[in-house]
């Protein structure tokens, strides 16, 4: 496989997440037989009485749940619970509590840091995947659904169910749960808002074994801090009620692409002077590499022929584009193309049923950067330092927000999620797959990347890109102190807890 092929496969791994794991197995490491035994015993038998599925240091099916997206880390949890009641739950944090080990619970498994597995060794994960209960109401154009589904399940489910949508990611195999309780951004959120922003209500089991609903009039202050910062710091969600969307008309998928060095500045200024006034129909992200590729990919909602006049600004402002590719959709073959398959596989293909999970083991960081952009010094001090690594292995996307987009109407204190002014978030990534070797050095060259940016943009970065680098304020901002006071309230044994949760003080 020529170098470029690997990584544009590579690039889909972590970006529309179809294609290949590297190295899983090939990963696996030598864990010794003390963190594999970690409080195991102590949890046995507690988490019986339940009658949950488990998974125990030693087994096979141990190993195979420690396998995430990024293979970083490799924890080793004491034992997965695989509850399927919410009883099931109660009983695994009251088990938990009594073992005297730490919880995490498991969505889709698709945390940077890995905190599913709860960010250190040694904890019980309460892997979420039997939650898939789904309702739908036409009238109220709303769905209830458990907190195990993924992304493309739910896609198509809301699909069949009316021809509806929530404006989730591209990346199906990522869990609904994790992605919605820390943001939520997709090629629909600039018309429809974060995910969420369209939680209307949760069911959350505390550390007190009680279950509360959180919405708009019962427990605000719960129901503020899940939607941003519910991950694990709280409780675990079980069940989300969502406002939809009706996608039932035609949409347009577009991606103009580039490969030359030399007009990345030119298509990057592009994007960012046409991002600050582009209608909320259109959402999109940039792409470059230090291969020299460059790419502008998006979604509008709306048919074919009425899209051109709404990319003027940006064509002719970019460089003659190397590929074109604009075609026109119904909404779930579009959730195909976003995912990296023909707009003509067959829509059940999104039910993931013998997909295998994909992995990879990368460094990130995120950071937003507000109208009307980067200066031009800017542009060029991010190109100079994403060119100057030891890495050709790294990808950075410009997700467009933009004061146009629902996301950026809702007030910075009305929800956790306090990014509300931005104009793009930025993802930085460089991987290494399996050599290990070159781990420091790329994570050094992100690194690099994000102090050079850094001047000419903001302090805020995406939780849901977490990094354990960086400072709960970044994540949170002037929404941290509310949060630390939730937290006392919900929490105030700090039951819940990984490295970047939000503290008693
Ligand atoms: C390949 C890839 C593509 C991505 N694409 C996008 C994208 O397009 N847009 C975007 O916004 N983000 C994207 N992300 C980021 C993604 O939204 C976050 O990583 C998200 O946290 C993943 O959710 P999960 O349930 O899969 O992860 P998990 O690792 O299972 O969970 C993440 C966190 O949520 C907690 N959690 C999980 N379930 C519950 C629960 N039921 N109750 C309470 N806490 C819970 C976990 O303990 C953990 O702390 C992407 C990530 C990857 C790896």
């Amino acid at each position: 496989m020529g170098s470029y092929t690997r990584l544009r496969m590579n690039i889909f791994v972590v970006y529309c997440c179809v294609l290949l794991a590297i190295g899983a197995s090939a990963a696996e490491d030598q864990i010794s037989a003390s963190r594999r035994s970690l409080a195991a015993a102590d949890l046995k038998p507690c988490l019986s009485t339940a009658k949950a599925r488990t998974a125990y240091p030693g087994s096979q099916e141990y190993e195979n749940a420690r396998i995430v997206f990024q293979l970083r880390n490799r924890y080793a949890p004491a034992a997965f619970v695989f509850p399927t009641t919410v009883a099931q739950v109660q009983n695994a944090i009251a088990c938990s509590i009594k073992a005297g080990v730490g919880i995490a619970p498991r969505g889709g498994g698709h945390s940077f840091e890995d905190y599913s597995l709860g960010g250190r060794d040694g904890v019980l994960v309460v892997d979420m995947a039997g939650f898939t209960g789904f309702s739908y109401d036409r009238t109220t154009q709303t769905a209830v659904v458990g907190a195990g589904w993924r992304l493309g399940p739910l896609y198509l489910a809301l699909w069949n169910a009316g021809k509806v949508t929530i404006p989730a990611g591209n990346c199906v195999s990522v869990g609904i749960a994790g992605h919605a309780l820390g943001g939520g951004w997709g090629f629909s959120s600039r018309k429809f808002g974060l995910v969420a922003d369209n939680i209307l209500e949760a069911q959350v089991v505390l550390a007190n074994g009680t279950v509360v609903t959180a919405n708009k009039s019962k427990n605000p202050d719960l129901y503020f801090a899940l939607r941003g910062a519910g991950a694990n710091s709280f409780g675990i969600v079980t069940q989300f009620k969502f406002q939809v969307h009706d996608v039932s008309f035609p949409v347009t998928h577009f991606k103009y692409t580039w490969t030359t060095k030399s007009q990345q500045f030119q298509n990057f200024k592009a994007f960012q002077t046409w991002g600050v006034n582009v209608p909320a129909e259109i959402s999109a992200s940039f792409y470059l590499d230090p291969f020299g590729n460059s790419n502008i990919e998006g979604t509008y909602l709306g048919p074919k022929s009425k899209l051109a006049p709404l990319l003027t600004t940006f064509l002719q402002n970019a460089a003659r584009p190397a590929s074109t590719s604009v075609e026109e959709l119904n909404w779930i073959q579009l959730i195909l193309v976003n995912a990296g398959k023909p707009s003509n596989t067959d829509p059940n293909y999104l039910k993931l049923q013998g997909f295998q999970l994909p992995t990879n083991t990368f460094k990130a960081k995120s950071i937003f950067v507000n109208a009307p952009g980067l200066s031009d010094a800017g542009v060029n001090a991010m190109i100079k330092a994403m060119n100057g690594g030891p890495t050709q292995k790294a990808y950075f996307l410009y997700d467009l927000f933009g004061k146009q987009s629902a996301i950026n109407q809702v007030p910075r204190s009305a929800t956790s999620f306090v990014h509300r002014s931005s104009l793009f978030t930025i993802q930085a990534v460089a991987y290494w797959g399996n050599n290990a070797g070159e781990a420091a050095g790329d994570t050094a060259y992100i690194n690099n990347y994000y102090q050079s940016v850094r001047p000419y943009a903001t302090s805020e970065a995406y939780q849901n890109y977490i990094d354990r680098d960086m400072p709960l304020s970044a994540y949170y901002g002037s929404n941290l102190g509310a949060l630390i006071t939730d937290k006392k309230k919900w929490d105030p044994k700090n039951v819940f807890n990984f490295p970047q949760s939000i503290p008693l003080k």
